[in-house]
């Protein structure tokens, strides 16, 4: 296939070389001028989309993601596959879907977990909205990706999945730090606190995977100083979006509000920014209730 990669950053890069060595010809175009062993360069994102077969977009946010559809969409040839893989909001993703239809292209929104690791190890888990046509058209290129990918549902239902299950993942995870604090207060041994909760009703991906507590649980970012790991400003991204989407579809989150509050108050006010989200225990260890 000719495959246009918009967006060569860390996740792009190593999904578009992983496609490249699938045997696919790949074309990418980055604004800050990124160059991809094995990806040849266009002069723009239409450029690159010129007579592609999927156009794959890995940006930063909607805005950015809207923008470049305007100028892509027109570019692409008929019945094109445009392959949102970024994570943006729903709306946008919407926008964006029907823009292309409108246009005689398809559309898929394919926001991925697994990270930058996931990404240069071709195991992400793609997260897919759209049509069943489009996302058969896609299916072949996930499985060069990654390792998973769920048909969620309409345009958009890969977004929503995405913000959805990492919202669960900053409330558990605060709720589970905060846990550990409270323990340490009185007196509890972590790896005791572990044995029993991750065990017991309270057990999650965050006690269980990801133990927030250095030296107890599985090897997990706290083991290397919180380093990410997924940075806490990626999960204050997430639950914006989470939120974001609420309030457009009157949904009432409370514990995702207060994520959010937390996960802002963390990264743009305390020593958040660049490190594990899972560094709230520290956060919490040094602080008292009032
Ligand atoms: P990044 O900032 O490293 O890469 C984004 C790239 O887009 C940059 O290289 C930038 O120059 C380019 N870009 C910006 N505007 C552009 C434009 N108009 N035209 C062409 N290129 C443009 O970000 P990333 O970490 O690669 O993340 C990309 C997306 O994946 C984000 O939506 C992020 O939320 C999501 N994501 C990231 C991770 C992660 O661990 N990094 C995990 C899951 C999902």
């Amino acid at each position: 296939m000719k495959i246009a990669f918009i967006g060569l950053g860390n996740m792009g890069a190593p999904m578009a070389s992983n496609l490249s060595q699938a045997g696919h010809d790949l074309v990418g175009y980055d604004a800050a001028g990124v160059t991809v062993e094995g990806v040849s360069v266009a002069t723009s994102g239409a450029a690159a989309a010129d007579g592609a077969d999927v156009v794959i977009t890995m940006l930063p946010n909607g805005a950015i993601l809207r923008a470049v559809a305007d100028e892509v969409v027109p570019a692409m040839k008929d019945g094109a596959l445009l392959l949102d893989c970024s994570t943006v909001d729903v709306d946008s993703a919407r926008h964006v879907a029907k823009q292309a239809e409108a246009a005689g292209k398809m559309a898929v929104d394919a926001p991925v977990s697994g990270g930058i690791g996931g990404a240069a190890g071709g195991t992400l888990t793609f997260m897919a909205g759209g049509s069943a046509k489009a996302f058969a058209l896609a299916e072949p290129l996930f499985d060069i990706m990654g390792q998973k990918a769920v048909h969620c549902g309409e345009a958009g239902a890969g977004q929503a999945a995405k913000i959805c299950n990492n919202m669960v993942l900053g409330v558990t995870m605060a709720a589970t730090c905060e846990a550990f604090a409270l323990a340490d207060k009185l007196g509890l041994d972590r790896q005791k606190m572990f044995d029993v909760v991750s065990t017991s009703s309270g057990y999650s991906w965050s006690m269980n995977a990801y133990c927030p507590a250095p030296g107890v649980g599985p090897t997990s970012p706290a083991d290397n100083g919180y380093q990410p790991g997924f940075a806490a400003e990626l999960m204050l991204k997430d639950l914006r979006l989470s939120q974001q989407a609420a309030e457009s579809a009157d949904a009432d989150t409370p514990m995702g509000q207060l994520a959010e509050q937390l996960y802002s108050q963390f990264v743009d006010h305390e020593d958040g920014k660049g490190r594990d989200f899972s560094a709230l225990l520290p956060r919490f260890e040094k602080r008292s209730r009032g």
